[in-house]
C-alpha cells in the first residue's frame, strides 16, 4: 500500500486527504494518508500534497517545523508532489512577497491573489494538457504563474491568458483547488499518471 502525506501545518488538509483517497481508489491503488505536522514523516511518504490556505503561514511553519528540507529531498528523489494554490506559492521560486520563503521546486514566479480583484472566487472549465475533457477548476484568491519561460516548468493550463497549472519533473502546481471538487483527475495526473515521478508499482493481486 502507498503512503501519502498531506502537509498539514495549515490549509484545506482534509479535502486533500479525501481527494487522494478518491484518486487512488479510482485507480485500484491502496493508500494510507498521513497528515504531516512535523519533521520525520515525509521520508516515509510515496507521494505528497501541499494544500491551499495561507501561503505566508504555510511557509513559516514548514520551515520552523523542519519539514521544508524533507519536501526538497522528496522531490529530489523523484517522488511526486502536488502543490495547490498557497502550496504552489510556497513551492515556487519567487512569490514576490518577503513573507514567503520559497522552496524553489518550480522554476516559476507567482503573483499572489492575481485573480482576486474582480472576483474572489469562481469556477472555470479549464482545458488541461493531459486531460480529455475540461476540468472544473475552483479558484479562490488564486495566484497567477509568471516567468515560466526561463526554467524547466511546463504550462499545463492557462486561464485569462495566464498560466494556472505547471509541471516540472515530479512536481505539479495548480493555482486552483483540485481537492475541492469530486473530480480526481488532477490528483491522478500528479500522482498516478506522472511519467516523471517514481511511485511504487501496483503489486499483482
Ligand atoms: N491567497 C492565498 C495566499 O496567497 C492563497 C489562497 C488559497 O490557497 N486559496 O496565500
Amino acid at each position: 500500500s502507498l503512503t501519502a502525506g498531506v502537509v498539514a501545518v495549515q490549509g484545506d488538509v482534509e479535502e486533500h486527504a479525501a481527494a487522494i483517497e478518491r484518486a487512488a481508489e479510482a485507480r485500484g491503488r491502496d493508500v494510507t494518508v498521513r497528515e504531516i505536522r512535523d519533521a520525520g514523516h515525509v521520508p516515509d511518504c510515496d507521494l505528497l500534497a501541499m494544500p491551499g490556505g495561507e501561503s505566508t503561514t504555510i511557509s513559516r511553519l514548514v520551515h520552523s517545523e523542519g519539514i521544508a528540507p524533507e519536501i526538497r529531498d522528496h522531490v529530489a528523489a523523484g517522488k511526486p508532489l502536488l502543490a495547490t494554490c498557497a502550496g504552489l506559492i510556497v513551492a515556487s521560486s519567487d512569490a514576490n512577497d518577503d513573507r514567503v520563503d520559497e522552496l524553489g521546486l518550480l522554476d516559476v514566479s507567482v503573483e499572489r491573489n492575481a485573480f482576486g480583484r474582480q472576483k474572489d472566487s469562481f469556477e472555470a472549465p479549464l482545458a488541461v494538457d493531459g486531460l480529455e475533457d475540461p476540468y472544473p477548476a475552483v479558484f479562490i484568491r488564486a495566484p497567477a504563474i509568471d516567468d515560466v519561460g526561463g526554467g524547466d516548468a511546463r504550462v499545463l493550463a492557462s486561464w485569462d491568458g495566464r498560466p494556472v497549472a505547471v509541471k516540472q519533473g515530479p512536481v505539479v502546481g495548480t493555482a486552483f483547488h483540485p481537492e475541492l471538487t469530486p473530480d480526481s483527475r488532477i490528483h491522478g495526473l500528479a500522482f498516478f499518471e506522472n511519467d516523471d515521478a517514481a511511485v511504487p508499482p501496483l503489486e499483482d493481486a
